[in-house]
């Protein structure tokens, strides 16, 4: 099972690939994840991503499905859940390219459909546990125990440098030139379903993991 979570910045991505990776042991492939992994670590990838990443504008297509790549090849367990990745049509080309050499394909592309007035909302409230990476978020999604990690007990949480609501619209302004223009390639092929990302995290969760189901 291979899917694309799509969507805008602050759509639900993160949020339900956790959810998915919980539940049916699925692997989530998150290029935003992993550029900030090489920036943290200071690889020549981090380098190069950094500035681009703090401006809220795209990382190099090559770069990021390489990334990509070397993540398949590590292994996708139960199933892929390519989150955040592709972002232009040509990553949608290379990833059919990184699956066909696989000998796999894709399942499932789910476009969470949001309201762009949401979205500042809930990019501005976002944090994440430090240890563990758990998301979470200011009003929707509170630790059950104030600034106590649900599930590792940590209390030690960050914000991404990005979150500001400046950043945020060039991010959707790049999503919207470039990223939703892919969808219709996908609808081609029969593979889109949309899920209505503004119910609550457990809805949409279920209405993925129906799509998933074959319901
Ligand atoms: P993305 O990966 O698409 O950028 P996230 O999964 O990080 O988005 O979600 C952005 C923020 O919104 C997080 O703080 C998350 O807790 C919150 N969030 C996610 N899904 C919902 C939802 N259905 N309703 C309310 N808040 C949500
Ligand atoms: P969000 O889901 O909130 O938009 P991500 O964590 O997916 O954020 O991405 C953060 C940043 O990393 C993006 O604004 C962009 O600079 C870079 N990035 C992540 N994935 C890609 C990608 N597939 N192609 C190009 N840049 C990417
Ligand atoms: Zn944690």
């Amino acid at each position: 099972m291979n899917i694309i979570l799509l969507g805008p910045p602050g759509a639900g991505k993160g949020t339900q690939a956790q959810r998915l990776v919980e539940e049916r042991g699925m692997v989530q492939l998150s290029t935003g994840d992993m550029l900030r992994a090489a920036v943290k670590a200071g690889t020549p990838v981090g380098l190069q991503a950094k500035a681009v990443m703090e401006a809220g504008e795209l990382v190099s297509d090559a770069i990021v499905s390489a990334l990509i790549g070397e993540r398949m090849d590590a292994g996708t367990g139960s199933g892929a859940i390519f989150d955040g990745y592709p972002r232009t049509a040509a990553q949608a080309d290379a990833l059919d390219l990184l699956l066909s050499e696989r000998g796999q394909a894709l399942d499932h592309v789910i476009e969470l459909g949001v309201d762009e007035d949401a979205l500042v909302e809930r990019i501005v409230g976002r944090f994440t546990c430090a240890v563990c990476g758990t998301g979470y978020h200011e009003t929707f999604k509170r630790p059950v125990v104030d600034n106590v990690c649900d599930v590792c007990g940590a209390s030690e949480f960050k914000r991404r440098p990005d979150d500001n609501e400046q950043t945020v619209r060039t991010r959707m302004a790049e999503y919207r030139a470039k990223t939703a223009p892919i969808i219709p390639i996908y609808e081609s092929r029969g593979l889109v379903r949309r899920v209505d990302g503004m119910a609550d995290i457990g809805q949409v969760t279920a209405a993925i993991e129906s799509i998933l189901d074959g319901r």
